[in-house]
């Protein structure tokens, strides 16, 4: 049989697992899915690069599952038969979430760890023993060094989002919790990119692993209708209140590169009504959860969101990704886009550069192999920032810190500096009240706070 004419019911999976899987809605696997289920059914170590929105998780949870029954064992007190780690709050919970329904017709005792919230509830659950431990880094350790668990008789480890890990400086408590496994275990390690430290990684930790790559970068751009506008600095905020106008911009992400940019960009829409809400690391896990459920139901139509807050969010029908600032990183563009389009439907993806941003759109054109169409169509478009020369990467980054720190008050203030009226074009006829300073780049500098 040719992979592409796979079911799921060619897979050899239990008939409690199939059944669940169908009442999810899947007719049909999706390529890592077929590429990946059939090894891991066999017990092989697996290195797959793969970003969110393939279907990874069902890709490593229903052969998990399936494990977890043919080898059933009774729980041990305070012990996990399968650790999943990975590096956000979000993450744990969707992918604890997926195997709760993956899971729904078997007797399995799954659970969730996460900072930022106390941890009674936590180490209670973990008390009688559980098959399935979905963690982040530093609660796990956290527990662990408090006796709550061990993992000596671990049978699978998952490492999830290996290179975003890596950049959110997990790496010495992922090393931490390796020399704590079992030597004789189950591996399987994900990761979006495979740059050499984490190839090294990988590596280290599995054994002659079966190798699945899927989507890669260029190919997930092309299925999104992309585009970039060229507008000054000071006239971003009108712009995005000039786009957001057309009400085929159902379910928008806003994509910023710092905390504070978020949090002035939803205050600016929610002051125009445009119901909102910003997600980032500074933001309470109750806060985050509200407004991804808001946004989830449609009761709030744009999400403001950073990089790292955004990554992994679980939530399908995005129509558009409004890429606010650039980021300087192109591969977050690739992942940023990547929340629109995903099991194959249409997406499109709007990016707003000014001038120095157009050194990341450049950089961006070269990761995906291909120009961005130019959006004039609006009434901020500026012939001066598009003419304008690119300046390399190294000086667009310090033009950019330099204007955030010359700002009044170091530029934190919502709505400082600046502060100019004027009429936008394209008929709107309303006063923008635009021109706020700017919200602007800390660079890569954001981090969330750790999850504990
Ligand atoms: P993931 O990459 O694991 O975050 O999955 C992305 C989305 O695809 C999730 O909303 C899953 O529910 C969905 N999904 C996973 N597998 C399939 C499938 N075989 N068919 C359709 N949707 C799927």
């Amino acid at each position: 049989m040719t992979t592409e004419s796979m079911k799921f019911s060619d897979l050899n999976l239990l008939e409690p697992i199939q059944r669940a899987v169908a009442e999810s809605g899947y007719s049909e696997p999706t390529p890592i899915q077929k590429a990946a289920i059939p090894h891991l059914l066999e017990g092989r170590d697996l290195l797959g690069c793969a970003q969110t929105g393939t279907g990874k998780t069902a890709a490593f949870a229903l052969p998990i599952l399936n494990r977890l029954v043919k080898y059933n064992r009774r729980l041990e007190q305070r012990q996990t038969r399968v650790l999943v780690l990975t590096p956000t709050r979000e993450l744990a919970i969707q992918i604890y979430d997926s195997f709760k329904t993956y899971g729904k017709h078997l007797k399995l005792r799954h659970a969730v760890i996460y900072g930022g919230v106390g941890q009674g509830t936590q180490v209670k659950t973990l008390a009688g023993g559980v098959d399935v431990l979905v963690a982040t880094p530093g609660r796990l350790l956290d527990l662990i060094n408090q006796k709550y668990l061990s993992l000596r008789t671990l049978d699978v480890f998952v490492l999830d989002e290996a290179d975003r890990m890596l950049d959110m400086g997990f790496i010495h408590d992922i090393r931490k919790v390796i020399a704590m496994l079992p030597a004789n275990r189950h591996n399987l390690f994900f990761s979006a990119t495979m740059p050499p430290d984490i190839k090294k990684l990988a590596d280290s930790m599995l054994t002659n692993p079966v190798q699945v790559e899927v989507t890669p970068v260029s190919s997930t751009a092309e299925m999104i209708d992309q585009s970039v506008m060229y507008v000054d600095r000071s006239k971003k905020k009108d712009l995005l209140r000039h786009v957001l106008k057309d009400k085929a911009l159902k379910r928008v992400i806003v994509f910023t590169r710092t905390k504070r940019g978020a949090n002035q960009v939803s205050e600016v829409l929610e002051k125009n009504g445009v119901p909102s809400a910003a997600i980032h690391g500074n933001k309470s896990q109750g806060a985050r959860q509200r407004a991804l459920e808001d946004f989830r139901s449609g009761r709030i139509r744009v999400l403001v969101a950073t990089d790292i807050a955004a990554r992994g969010i679980d939530i399908d029908n995005i129509t558009h990704v409004i890429n606010f600032e650039i980021p300087n990183v192109s591969e977050s563009y690739v992942h940023r886009i990547g929340r629109t389009a995903r099991a194959g439907t249409d997406g499109v993806a709007i990016s707003f550069s000014d001038a120095e941003e157009r050194a990341f759109i450049k950089d961006i054109e070269k990761l995906i192999a291909k120009q961005i169409p130019v959006n004039r169509e609006h009434p901020y478009h500026s012939d001066a920032v598009e003419n304008s020369r690119p300046m390399s990467k190294g000086k667009a980054k310090a033009a950019i810190e330099s204007q955030q720190n010359r700002r009044p008050g170091g530029g934190g203030r919502p709505g400082g500096g600046n502060r100019r009226r004027r009429r936008p074009g394209g008929g709107s006829g309303r006063p923008g009240g635009g021109g706020q300073g700017q919200s602007q780049s800390q660079g890569q500098g954001q981090r969330p706070s750790r999850p504990r």
